[in-house]
């Protein structure tokens, strides 16, 4: 079978690999009819991380069930599935608790594993035309339709980055009326802003300094705010204190919360100064937050930041200590939450949203490709501008 294949740095290949095949009687062989090429992937694209070359990547599957194993029960062939990304064995102590990232038996180096990743486990990637699928039964969620059909797009995002903006919403503990702001326009960060809005906030702000990726928020309904024009926010608190609709009404002191509820980083350690925006400076976007984000309001950190980062510029990013404010996080008592999507619990109800028309995470697609393109699509997605999100497609005739 064909498969996106890393070779080193800048350099990905289609290349014929084994195929995928049953290895425990709980797989399934999924025939792929998307794959979607994530942020994250660029991680190892860029050399950031220390997967071994010949590795297949990928790990945001859609496709069809091929075969199952003997133990299989409630999938079969023919059946329309898609798979978070987190490898997972739905029974060990965190899975039950939901806590399907964080599962403890599918990867002896640490607890979480997901397909063609780094540090993940030795579960092979998706971007192929046939995929492996550990725990058939638990990752496998059934859909409606047919492949190729209107919500292609939509139902390929279930696997990682509609969950994953989802999440990021829930860990800054996003509700009806909140203000919000997002910093980083990327897939996740336009799907938290598209999150932010099915959950009813009043205002959502979205930092970027692409200019395709600042007009994909506005269309969606966000305020878009460009960071190489200035401080992105002293912009945000301009914007609210110059809107009288907002500041007219307000209670007794109020004016000492001119800031947003709500704060997502869906940037991570790949950060940039907005003074010499060629300078990464990964706490940037985590300080920024801290000094917009409202006493007694919550920040969801969903941008990675890695333990280890050998590639770094700053000494003590290479440890993974990144200097915060903490003080003043700490003074206005603010609650930070952090990590890995758990997809599954989430993918239900995400589902739902699609298929009854209210969601349409689809939208921020911005090329759906043939497999044997993939080495272009990372080349053209790693300038992080105008190229939103791909989507890989084995079946698609180039
Ligand atoms: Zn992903
Ligand atoms: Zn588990």
């Amino acid at each position: 079978m064909k498969a996106v294949v890393y070779d080193g740095p800048h350099q990905v290949d289609i290349r014929d690999v084994e195929d995928a095949r049953l290895e425990s009687p709980r797989d399934a062989i999924v025939r792929i009819t998307s794959s979607a090429i994530c942020g994250s992937d660029l991680h190892m694209y860029d050399g950031r991380t220390d997967i071994g070359s010949g590795a297949v990547l990928g790990h945001e599957p859609l496709g069809v069930v091929e075969e199952v194993g003997d133990a299989v029960e409630l999938v079969k062939k023919g059946d329309r599935v898609v798979m978070p990304f987190n490898v997972a064995c739905g029974v060990c102590y965190n899975c039950v608790r939901g806590f399907t990232n964080a599962c403890l038996t599918v990867n002896p180096k640490q607890a979480g594993g997901a397909y063609g990743y780094a540090e993940m486990g030795p579960y092979k990637g998706a971007q192929a035309e046939y995929l492996r699928v550990p725990f058939a039964d638990f990752a496998c969620l059934k859909l409606p339709g047919e492949p190729g059909d209107a919500m292609e797009d939509d139902f390929v995002m279930l696997a990682d980055i509609f969950p994953t903006g989802y999440h990021a919403t829930e860990l800054a503990h996003v509700k009806a009326g909140d203000s919000v702001a997002i910093f980083g326009a990327g897939p996740v960060g336009l799907l938290a802003a598209h999150s932010a809005m099915l959950k009813g906030a009043s205002e959502v702000y979205v930092v970027d300094r692409s200019p395709a990726r600042l007009k994909k928020a506005e269309e969606i309904g966000a305020i878009p705010v460009d960071f190489s024009k200035g401080d992105p926010v002293e912009q945000i608190l301009e914007m609210r204190m110059n809107n009288q609709m907002i500041m007219s009404e307000k209670r007794p002191g109020e004016e000492k919360m001119p800031g947003v509820t709500c704060g997502i980083d869906a940037v991570g350690y790949q950060a940039v100064d907005w003074e010499h925006q060629d300078k990464n400076e990964p706490n940037r976007v985590i300080n920024d937050l801290i000094r917009l984000v409202n006493p007694t309001g919550h920040i969801g950190v969903i941008g990675v930041y890695m333990p280890e980062d050998p590639g770094a510029e700053q000494p003590q990013a290479k440890q993974g200590e990144f200097p915060l404010w903490f003080g003043e996080l700490w003074s206005k008592g603010l609650t930070v939450g952090t990590g890995q999507t758990p997809v599954k619990s989430l993918q239900f109800l995400l589902r739902d949203l699609i298929v009854s028309g209210h969601a349409k995470p689809g939208m921020i697609v911005s090329q759906d490709l043939p497999l044997t393109k993939a080495p272009d699509a990372y080349k053209e997605f790693d300038k992080r501008d105008g190229w939103t999100k791909v989507v890989l497609h084995p079946g698609m005739q180039a």
